[in-house]
């Protein structure tokens, strides 16, 4: 009997130690790869540059951080349309251009796309709704919206003012000016005003000889002058041949007397040119109308003075609403 017993106290004893030693080897194992990760994971920080974060005010953490909402109508920048490039508030990564936002009317800053991997979309948890937050710190911008209809890409990035920071383009300074006339200046004015790169047009008189001249008078044909618009556009947005190739296309380059029913010196096809690149440029594009068939009419003159036209002139059909009666626009390269 006490034979026995000490047998199995002695069993006992090694068992529990084989279970000592296992349970030793799974706590070491357990640290061992638990170690091991933590390496994994602090090495691949440690690659990546470190983010910088700004530090928020309250206001600031309840959007970005918390997921708020801005009050509509509120924003700084629901109404701002000068041209640059909204920052993330948190990271400062860019996140959109100020060429993808237009006016919504919803009360919020709105853009119908966002720069290039710059912003994350996630099916909210209520399924509904897709909200938009900085792919670089995954700070909270706002929902995007599909199938409205407000722009051709049919999207809406409905972003707080506050999520953000506007840093204004700083080459205001770097703008060009072309000069081009194709008959009733209203209508050239009508295609270029809002022309992908344009900063602003205004319509007036030049080619000829009176000085400060009135419409009536050119129209009387006794100044010498053509109805022209001068347009002055970001070299970083759009390119002289661009806007000339919108000039041959919004008018009839083969049309000698007039534009249209516009018939007179006033409304000859013309182009100012303001330097030799803007000369080799026309004679360039003219060169491959020629090409295709086109008998172009459009002559090419070094530019003289420009004289506004009276201000009732300009952006005609923006203050009066309707569209050119002579000018469209064809596909011609
Ligand atoms: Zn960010």
């Amino acid at each position: 009997m006490q034979k026995n017993s000490i047998t199995y106290l002695a069993q006992s004893r090694v068992l529990l130690v084989v279970l000592l030693f296992l349970v030793g080897c799974y706590n070491t194992q357990c640290q061992n790869s638990n170690h091991s990760s933590e390496i994994t994971k602090s090495s691949t920080i440690k690659k990546e540059t470190p983010m910088k974060l700004n530090s928020l005010t309250k206001e600031e953490q309840y959007v970005i951080i918390n997921k708020g909402t801005e009050r509509p109508f509120t924003g700084e920048y629901t109404d701002n349309f000068k041209k640059g490039t909204y920052i993330c508030k948190q990271c400062n990564a860019p996140l959109y251009k100020s060429d993808s936002k237009f006016h919504s009317g919803c009360g919020w800053p709105s853009f119908d796309d966002e720069i290039k991997g710059a912003v994350k979309k996630t099916l909210d948890a209520d399924g509904h709704r897709t909200e938009i937050t900085c792919a670089t710190c995954g700070g909270h911008l706002g929902h995007v919206f599909y199938g409205e209809g407000l722009t051709d890409k049919d999207t809406r990035h409905c972003v707080n003012s506050i999520s953000m920071l506007f840093v204004e383009d700083a080459a205001k300074t770097s703008s060009a000016k072309a000069i081009f006339a194709g008959g009733c200046f209203w209508g050239v004015e009508y295609y270029f005003q809002n022309a992908k790169g344009v900063i602003s047009t205004k319509v007036g008189y030049t080619g000829g000889f009176k000085e400060n001249p009135t419409y009536k008078e050119v129209c009387s044909h006794s100044t010498g002058h053509i109805e022209a618009m001068e347009v002055t556009y970001d070299p970083s947005q759009t390119s002289y041949e661009e806007l000339a190739k919108l000039f041959f296309e919004i008018h009839d380059p083969t049309q000698a007397n007039g534009q249209g029913n516009d018939i007179g010196p006033q409304y000859l096809s013309v182009v100012f040119y303001l330097d030799d690149t803007q000369k080799a440029t026309i004679e360039k594009l003219i060169g491959q109308l020629q090409l295709k068939g086109y008998k172009v009419a459009t002559q090419l003159k070094k530019a003289t003075k420009f004289w506004p036209a009276e201000e009732y002139h300009q952006q005609y059909y923006e203050k009066g609403g309707g569209t050119p009666y002579c000018h469209h626009r064809v596909s011609r390269f």
